[in-house]
């Protein structure tokens, strides 16, 4: 497993954004997830469209 911040695998990185939904990531968490979304266009997309169903489903989260 990739344990250093900002060397997130893609499982890693759609696994975070998921439990983005059901609770807050530590800073650690949030910042490899962040470097690895800079870099990555797969979870890029997957992160809108998890916003997306996060919208609608009106569970807005403050973005920190
Ligand atoms: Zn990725």
């Amino acid at each position: 497993m990739a344990d250093e911040a900002g060397d997130l695998h893609c499982r890693a990185a759609s696994r975070l954004l998921s439990e983005a939904c059901e609770r807050d990531l530590t800073p650690r968490e949030l910042a490899a997830l962040r470097y690895h979304l800079d870099e990555c266009f797969t979870c890029r997309n997957f992160e809108s469209h998890l916003k997306f169903l996060h919208a609608a489903s009106g569970r807005l989260r403050s973005g920190r």
